[in-house]
């Protein structure tokens, strides 16, 4: 039974759209003819009866029952968005609490209880990784080279929220609401704009755009999370792009399955996969992320077709270690999620903090290469306003007539002869 008198009674996101967009995500409108409030998927259920699990142990965090604490709705409704909230559940650090009361203007907070439930003790010295992820931090106020839109999207947009860049793929943003606001997101510029959550023009101006022009085989349905709408809703957009002859692919970015597994249901991957080739790219970025529940998220896109890829992003204490990356490598394989990409951060305002060297990245990229198979190492990828710049240790050492020289994995030099004729 859904009960948001319990705790965080007034802790719902203020309104990001326009009434009618609210209203469509609250379940009415667009999203009558959607899944009931009480849907209460089998899969999240069972792993809910431990009464050890994440979720059980998530309901009784948050003061209420496992059946309610699986509906991916309570979550978006009881998002944690405030230090007093944050506080009922946890003992915050005073950066934290600065952070909250200092950055609510700039960038948003909003956490699922499912992700806070994630959350371990934190010190200045010992930051917790989800929370650095997650929380503001008093931090994201100085920042000498973030910008708000490092990577000159509205500049590569013909028509809002049609990310233009390579001839043949779109990036298409049709969400903004987020089940958690990732402090160090490159798209946060757009939480100041009011009403582009699932915005019916922008969704059919970005259509009639791919529509017209041929070239376009491969759409990536973005935002914000894409997931967070109704089953019918991403029906909907599924079909109209499927409808258009020449795109031939479509994939989803969300990182649902992170912050809000119970929202990839069974039900739902059933729906996308009406519409293949679908892929999904998600996106973990430390081992603490891989919880069961996450693996059934993943599972339920995997056994129904659709090949999930993780892309990652080095973040200073959360993943930036050999050790912290090779466990989330190896953790994202077991539950059947390909490691594709490995970002650099990008420069984007309120996040140096976070930015590691890219010395950093390129030593553990280094040593993941022969400790791992390299079906799980992820292509390390600084991206730039003209496109994704893959980095790697240099393993050429140099040419010697029609021989290469080489360093191998084990930091030998070897020489592969007859390789430059
Ligand atoms: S889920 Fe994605 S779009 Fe949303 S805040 Fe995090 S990084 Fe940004």
């Amino acid at each position: 039974m859904l009960d948001p008198l319990i705790i965080h009674s007034n802790s719902a996101r203020p309104p990001l759209g326009t009434p009618r967009e609210v209203q469509e995500f609250q379940g009415t409108a667009l999203l009558q003819e959607s899944e009931p409030e009480n849907f209460k998927p089998e899969e999240f259920l069972r792993l809910g009866q431990d009464p050890t699990s994440i979720t059980a142990r998530g309901a009784k965090l948050f003061k209420t029952d496992v059946e309610t604490y699986i509906n991916w709705r309570w979550h978006m409704k009881h998002q944690v968005t405030t230090a007093a909230e944050a506080a009922k559940v946890m003992d915050l650090e005073i950066a934290e609490q600065q952070g909250f009361s200092e950055l609510d203007h700039i960038f948003n907070a909003g956490v699922t209880p499912y992700y806070m439930g994630l959350m371990g003790a934190s010190t200045k010295d010992s930051p917790c990784p989800i929370r650095l992820q997650a929380l503001p931090r008093s931090e994201e106020l100085s920042d000498r080279y973030g910008i708000a839109d490092p990577l000159l999207e509205k500049e590569h947009s013909p028509v809002k929220e049609v990310v233009h860049l390579y001839p043949d793929r779109v990036a298409f943003c049709v969400a903004q609401l987020c089940p958690v606001y990732c402090r160090y997101c490159y798209r946060k510029r757009r939480d100041n704009e009011a009403g582009l959550h699932f915005n019916r023009t922008i969704v059919d101006r970005g259509i009639a755009y791919i529509a017209s022009n041929p070239a376009i085989r491969d759409v990536l349905i973005t935002g914000g999370d894409p997931f967070i709408a109704s089953d019918a809703a991403i029906e909907n957009l599924l079909a109209r792009i499927r409808a258009i002859p020449h795109v031939e692919i479509i994939r989803f970015g969300t990182r649902t399955p992170v912050t809000l597994p119970y929202r990839v249901t069974a039900k739902l991957a059933s729906i996308l996969a009406k519409y293949h080739p679908v892929y999904v790219n998600t996106h973990f970025n430390c081992p603490e992320e891989l919880t069961p529940e996450a693996k059934v998220a993943v599972e339920n896109l995997v056994n129904h077709g659709i090949p999930v890829g993780n892309q990652a992003v080095l973040l200073k204490g959360v993943n930036d270690t050999y050790q912290r990356m090779f466990d989330l490598c190896r953790g994202l394989l077991m539950m059947r999620a390909r490691p594709y990409y490995l970002f650099h951060p990008h420069n984007v305002e309120g996040t140096e903090h976070l930015r590691p060297s890219v010395d950093v990245g390129l030593e553990i990229m280094r040593k993941l290469r022969g400790n791992i198979t390299g079906f799980a190492i992820p292509t390390y990828i600084i991206d730039t306003p003209s496109g994704k710049v893959p980095i790697t240790h240099n393993y050429v050492l140099g040419r010697d007539g029609e021989d290469l020289i080489l360093e191998n994995p084990r930091g030998e030099i070897w020489r592969e002869k007859g390789v430059l004729t």
